[in-house]
Order: structure tokens, then C-alpha cells, then sequence
């Protein structure tokens, strides 16, 4: 049985659906500190949250 691993399973409450449902994960903005990430239902699609998270040192470089 394959687990899953490196899939990164995210749940968020949605409140469409009325309860906990997986997430896609969207890339909104490149900030100068870090990455700001949307999360959207996967299944209706409705914005149920975000999360910034600090840039990477070695990401840092690809910016210039
Ligand atoms: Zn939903």
C-alpha cells in the first residue's frame, strides 16, 4: 500500500461544502521576504485560506 507520502495532503474547512475537504495549493505572490500561497476547495473550487511562508535562502539567489 503506497502512502502518500510526499503529496502533502492539506484539509481546510470549507464552508461550501461544511466541512474539512483537500486543498489545492496556488502560488500568489513572490514577496521580497517570502511566498504567499492561496488554497483553494478541490472540490468546489471556493478560497478557504492562505499561508506565507519565508523565502529560502537558496530561492533568494533566483530573485536577484
Ligand atoms: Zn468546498
Amino acid at each position: 500500500m503506497k502512502q502518500y507520502d510526499d503529496l502533502k495532503a492539506t484539509h481546510l474547512y470549507c464552508n461550501n461544502c461544511g466541512g474539512s475537504m483537500p486543498v489545492r495549493e496556488r502560488l500568489l505572490l513572490i514577496l521580497p521576504d517570502g511566498y504567499l500561497f492561496e488554497y483553494y476547495c478541490a472540490h468546489c473550487s471556493e478560497l478557504v485560506g492562505d499561508k506565507k511562508t519565508r523565502l529560502a535562502d537558496k530561492d533568494r539567489i533566483l530573485l536577484r
